[in-house]
């Protein structure tokens, strides 16, 4: 960064750089464009961040980013007790929850299993899915996987229905959002109609 970009400025960049999809040029853009604002959107922005790390923690249950833990889906007793939704990220929890269709728990894993990027299954949290799976307490008796139809999405599949049949049997039942999502499609982007779809056709 050029020597005329006074530190502070250049501090806000570096902080931008690297964000998903924003390099070092739009990183400066952004910090250039957030100091011409009014001082007071300026601190709104800062504390809005701040609040991040002092009031959102992560559901000790499900892995969902809350401001309480468990999180307000794990602590309804009015959700199906009986269902586990494992999604990838947070996010596809909201899209999920936006088609209306879907009444049970869910569970984060915080990503998919693909060696290529150096995501390995010791790298995802599902220590803590199959410590809700253990009897006698777990009401659990499906599991519903979520996972983006492309490969990392089908290896996080496969080895997690043998894992859980490995360690519980027949106690729970495996099932996958059917492929109304067409193929390499996110989950992020899909309407709320085609995930509602899959929900009810998953296999
Ligand atoms: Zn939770």
């Amino acid at each position: 960064m050029s020597k005329h970009t006074p530190p502070p400025i250049h501090d806000v960049a570096a902080e931008f750089d690297g964000l998903p999809g924003v390099g070092p040029r739009a990183a400066l853009r952004y910090a250039y464009w957030l100091v011409s604002q009014p001082k007071e959107r300026i601190i709104r922005f800062s504390e809005a961040i701040r609040k991040l790390a002092e009031q959102i923690t992560r559901c000790n249950v499900c892995g969902l980013w809350s401001s309480t833990s468990p999180c307000i889906i794990c602590a309804n007793p009015k959700r199906d007790q009986s269902k586990v939704c494992v999604v990838a990220h947070p996010q596809d929890v909201r899209i999920l929850e936006d088609s209306g269709v879907y009444n049970g728990l869910y569970h984060v894993l915080s990503g998919t299993i693909d060696p290529i990027s150096g995501r390995t299954p010791e790298s995802l949290n599902f220590p803590t899915l199959y410590k809700r799976l253990q009897p006698p307490v777990s009401q659990i008796k499906e599991i519903v996987l979520a996972f983006d139809p492309d490969v990392p999405g089908d290896t996080t599949a496969l080895y997690l229905r043998k894992q859980i049949s490995d360690q519980f049997g027949e106690q729970v039942r495996i099932t996958r959002l059917a492929r109304g999502l067409p193929n390499g499609a996110q989950l992020e982007y899909a309407d709320e109609m085609t995930v509602a779809e899959a929900l009810e056709n998953r296999k």
